[in-house]
């Protein structure tokens, strides 16, 4: 039977905002100039705007909207800093010691994650739980053992769990076995970006919300003008950390970014409370989790180990009934024992966002006309935004003697594209038949 859904009783919106609601800042006129003008108000501009604060710099971000409003207080707060190539594609495409880098430069922003939770005294109901990929096809099995060697050479730990053994880690017989990634975890997004702000603004970064850049224009003395809705001002350096949230033409100076960024809309949602002792009966391992289908998804227990958060691509400009039952199938295809004969589990809040991917599917960090950009998380900023903001801000000031190898030309532009992504439904369509195809497969 079709299971029922209780429409009236979904929030609309993010989990996350429940405790934690991006709030207004209080600046009231916008200053004539700054040492550094970041435009974007999420991981990436408040990461940047605290190592330059630091620094001694004077730091603004100016936000269109209210800061964290864009994906950083929606997502599923899975600390993966996941590359979405594997090791052998980046291999294959940009050499060995490319991968390799990359590999461990994503562990390293982890673990400094971690690190900057713990220096900073942010709460952010973080978890190091591990990370199952659910292998879709026995294909997909030996694909993720592949990459588990590649991994374990480079000391990131990481196991396979056979089909045989899968249950430990989930109450589903959907896959046919997993790898799991034991330095990945998860966090309370909401509670993080509290805290980064808190701490951002303790070092004297000044956040105007409400303030839409428009226009970036030389000063004719080295530094930049900015045109806003509030008015213009000066900045020697600028920095652009709008990512998936980049918008149209209304903004001129976003065209460089908007022909090279794929904006990609997400959608989650959270189950009622179904208690802490049924969902470890269904996530035994309660770890993060994932699958290997090109049309992926993404789910876990809420921190609180009560609900199931779960995400998939949307269907819709904004959440509604038919995301929330198109997310409620999906969720059901991988834990069909959600649906009870005597009553639904129900959705207690649906919500979406976009994701930004590059051409090459990995972020970058890059110049381009004097401006300064970091972008193209490909749906795992949680790390890779703080990270890249702050490398970023190092590379600006000079002498950072660890840059990052996602320092590097900005990202191709992609042809026939100008920040609306029409061919989107034609990939989607793609990559289900080939996930249609692939989970017949017998080997
Ligand atoms: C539904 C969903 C689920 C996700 N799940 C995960 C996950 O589980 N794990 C993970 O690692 N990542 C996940 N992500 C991705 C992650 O949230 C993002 O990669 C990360 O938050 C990007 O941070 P950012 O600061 O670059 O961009 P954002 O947080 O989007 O900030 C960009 C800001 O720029 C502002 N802006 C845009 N234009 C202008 C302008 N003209 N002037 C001024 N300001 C402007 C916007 O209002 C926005 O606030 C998810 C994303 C979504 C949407």
């Amino acid at each position: 039977m079709a299971p029922i859904l209780d429409f009236t009783r979904i929030s609309w919106h993010s989990y996350w905002w429940d405790n934690d609601p991006p709030l207004r800042q209080d600046h009231d006129n916008l200053p004539t100039e700054a040492d550094i003008v970041i435009i974007g108000g999420g991981f990436t501009g408040l990461a940047a705007a605290l190592v330059l604060a630091r620094a001694g710099k004077s730091v603004v971000i100016i936000e269109k909207s209210t800061a964290g409003y864009g994906a950083s207080t929606r997502n599923g707060g899975i600390t993966s800093a996941s590359i979405r190539p594997s090791h052998a594609e980046l291999t294959h495409k940009f050499g060995g010691d490319f991968a390799d880098a990359l590999y461990l430069e994503a562990s390293t922003a982890r673990q400094d994650l971690q690190d900057f939770c713990k220096d900073e005294g942010i709460d952010a109901e973080f978890r190091l739980s591990g990370w199952f990929k659910g292998a879709m096809s026995p294909g997909d099995y030996d694909t993720l053992a592949r990459q588990a060697e590649h991994l374990n050479r480079l000391n990131i730990p990481c196991h396979m769990v056979s089909r045989a053994d899968q249950h430990s880690e989930i109450a589903s017989d959907k896959f046919h076995g997993g790898m799991v990634e034991q330095d990945i975890g998860g966090y309370n997004p909401g509670a993080f970006f509290a805290g980064f702000l808190r701490v951002v603004r303790d070092a004297g970064v000044q956040i105007f919300d409400e303030t839409a850049a428009h226009d970036i224009q030389s000063d004719g003395a080295g530094g930049k003008l900015i045109t806003t809705n509030r008015g213009s001002m000066r900045g020697g350096v600028v920095i652009v950390a709008t990512n998936a949230y980049t918008g149209g033409r209304e903004h001129r100076f976003s065209r460089f970014l908007r022909r090279r960024i794929i904006p990609i809309r997400s959608s989650i949602i959270v189950t009622q409370n179904l208690g802490t002792a049924r969902v470890k009966e269904l996530m035994p391992a309660l770890r993060m989790y994932s699958t290997t289908a090109k049309l992926t998804t993404y789910f876990r227990p809420t921190p609180d180990g009560k609900r199931i958060l779960f995400g998939a691509r949307a269907l819709e400009a904004n959440p509604s009934h038919k995301t929330a039952r198109f997310l409620y199938h999906r969720l059901l295809d991988i834990l069909p024992q959600l649906q009870d004969t005597l009553q639904d589990t129900q959705i207690d809040y649906c919500w979406n966002g976009f994701v930004g991917y590059h051409r090459q599917k990995i972020p970058a960090i890059y110049s381009h006309d004097g401006v300064h950009y970091a972008s193209g998380y490909a749906g795992s900023g949680t790390v890779w935004a703080r990270w890249c903001g702050k490398k970023l801000a190092e590379h600006i000031l000079g002498g950072d003697n660890a840059p990052s190898i996602l320092i590097r030309q900005p990202p191709k532009a992609l042809p026939l594209y100008n920040g609306t992504p029409w061919f989107l439904p034609l990939v989607y369509g793609w990559y289900g038949l080939q996930d249609r195809i692939n989970q017949r497969r017998r080997h």
